[in-house]
């Protein structure tokens, strides 16, 4: 059977997305987009400044305004149209993996059937919040009557990164809009092709002008310009943990807007020796290597009992060999790493486990002779205080620690800045559980990993984030809480 996928999809939009309509930046100026899996450039797409974030907030504003289109929506009605979208993306989900996977280089399959899979599912649970996002009555003393209302915060920026482009895209869009927000996204650099077609879907489901609003650009450019603009209300960030520290700073010094960030991690996976090895062994791996480790939850320490530790390690190592490597428009499980600085970072951090004592068991090298490939590695005898047991590499780098004993290991999991996510496998529920409410992280996996739904929420403890994507917990952040007070005849109220 033909593939249904196109390793040179049609590229049909490549401008600032205002107001339903595509415009030049105001400078003129354009940057280059690369396809990572050959280093060659994709196209050129309009490169949004400050400038063009005040025009795209000045639409976005009017979109909000009392009594326009968007404000006089009925919440049914926005639960339709992000219905709409999702039948949209539904409808051409091999274009936009073949697009996601050109731009980003994951393996085509896996951005149809993970991220453009799980991006609908996303807009389709929001969608069903739409018309559910409600206030109380509240008992209080005296002749009152008082009640709250979630109201939408406003104009909400938006700022993603390149390791899951539309699937990000989806999380920031859909319980903004269901709660009733507008919305000015800045896409990464380096992956903008996805977040611009699903501009043009927008467009199609029939969304109001200036609802949402795409500003393509570099970071500190076009994403400061989001972070310190007046007049955006809340600016919601994924990405790594020094960009997060600049944003919250620039609500500060700017308007106070308010502020969600899903930053780095450097997630603990625990392994009891009585645990199915295997299983343990294959989650473990998934857990690291997916998405070619460029995942803010990846399980990148693995703590492994003593008892097992040798064993873990061979099964490991053999099976990281086994992974297949390759053009992501093949039946590959690994593609090319982001770009040239990602590549760099990691091999740096691969030398400088060499270089400390780890033992390195398989992979360590560039992959081929183009793009940005690295080979699945795998370092056993990793100590805790190694760069590559502390720092985010963000590749398919695994670390494989040995502990011996519950609280040494519960220990040794929280000494790190992050807070993100947390594995761990043993059949002794007990003892699960007993990792599982001391360990300091937002999401904690047993006897699985990485399983993220629309319906749970996630984010991170310390400095892994603030507040909480997905799930209903996600609609607080996109509204705010306004009490009303009536006063009632002091007789009526008896
Ligand atoms: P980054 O944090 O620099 O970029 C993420 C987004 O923030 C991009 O859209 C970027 O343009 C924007 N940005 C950058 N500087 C900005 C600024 N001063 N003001 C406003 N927006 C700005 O991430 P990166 O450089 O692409 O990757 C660096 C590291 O970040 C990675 O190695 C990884 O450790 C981490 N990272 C984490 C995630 C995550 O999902 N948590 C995603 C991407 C990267």
């Amino acid at each position: 059977m033909a593939s249904p996928f196109s390793p040179n999809p049609e590229i049909k939009y490549t401008k600032i997305f205002i107001n339903n309509e595509w415009h030049d930046s105001v400078s003129g100026k354009t940057f280059p987009t690369f396809n990572p899996a050959t280093g060659e450039k994709i196209c050129d797409i309009a490169e949004g400044d400050k400038a063009d974030v005040e025009i795209a907030v000045e639409a976005a504003k009017k979109a909000f305004k009392k009594g326009s289109v968007w404000r006089t929506t009925n919440a049914s009605q926005r639960g339709r149209l992000l219905n709409k979208l999702a039948d949209l993306m539904e409808r051409d989900i091999d274009y936009l993996a073949s697009l996601e996977s050109l731009d980003n280089g994951k393996p085509v399959r896996v951005a149809k059937s993970a991220d453009i899979t799980l991006s609908i599912a996303c807009l389709r649970y929001f969608a069903g919040w739409a018309d559910k996002i409600h206030g109380k009555t509240i008992p209080v003393d005296g002749p009152y009557m008082t009640y709250t209302r979630h109201e939408p915060i406003g104009v909400c920026g938006q700022i993603i990164p390149w390791n899951f482009p539309i699937l990000m895209a989806s999380w920031k869009w859909a319980p903004a809009i269901a709660c009733g927000n507008v919305v000015v996204m800045k896409p990464a650099e380096q992956t903008p092709l996805t977040a611009l077609y699903l501009c043009s879907l927008v467009v199609e489901a029939g969304f109001p002008p200036g609802v949402v609003n795409v500003v393509p650009g570099y970071g500190p450019t076009a994403g400061a310009a989001v972070a310190r603009h007046p007049d955006i209300d809340k600016v919601a960030f994924t990405g790594s943990t020094e960009v997060g520290k600049i944003i919250m700073a620039a609500a500060g010094e700017t308007n106070l807007k308010k502020v969600t960030l899903e930053l780095g991690g450097k997630s603990p996976h625990i392994i009891f020796d009585d645990a199915d090895i295997d299983e343990a062994v294959k989650n473990a791996h998934e857990g690291l290597f997916a998405n070619h480790g460029q995942n803010c939850c990846a399980g990148s320490r693995v703590y492994v009992q003593d008892t097992v530790y040798d064993e873990f390690v061979a099964k490991s190592a053999a099976l990281a060999e086994k992974r297949v490597v390759g053009d992501p428009f093949t039946n590959v499980q690994q593609g090319p790493q982001i770009d040239q600085e990602q590549f760099n970072k990691i091999m740096g951090l691969i030398e400088s486990g060499k270089e400390q004592g780890a033992t390195l068991k398989c992979g360590g090298k560039r992959f081929g002779t183009q793009g940005f490939f690295v080979e699945p590695t795998v370092f056993a005898d990793v100590k805790d205080d190694m760069r590559i047991a502390r720092e985010e590499i963000f590749g398919p780098v695994m670390q494989i620690l040995k502990f011996s004993t519950i609280d040494e290991v519960i220990e040794r999991a929280n000494d790190t800045q992050y807070g993100l996510a947390a594995g761990v496998h043993t059949k002794d529920m007990k003892r699960a559980l007993h990792v599982s409410n001391h360990i300091r992280a937002g999401s904690v996996w047993i006897n699985t990993y990485d399983y993220v739904t629309a319906q749970t929420p996630f984010g991170g403890y310390k400095m892994s984030g603030i507040g909480r994507e997905l799930g209903p917990y996600a609609l607080e952040h996109y509204t705010e809480v306004k009490t009303v007070t009536v006063a009632l005849d002091s007789k009526a109220a008896k």
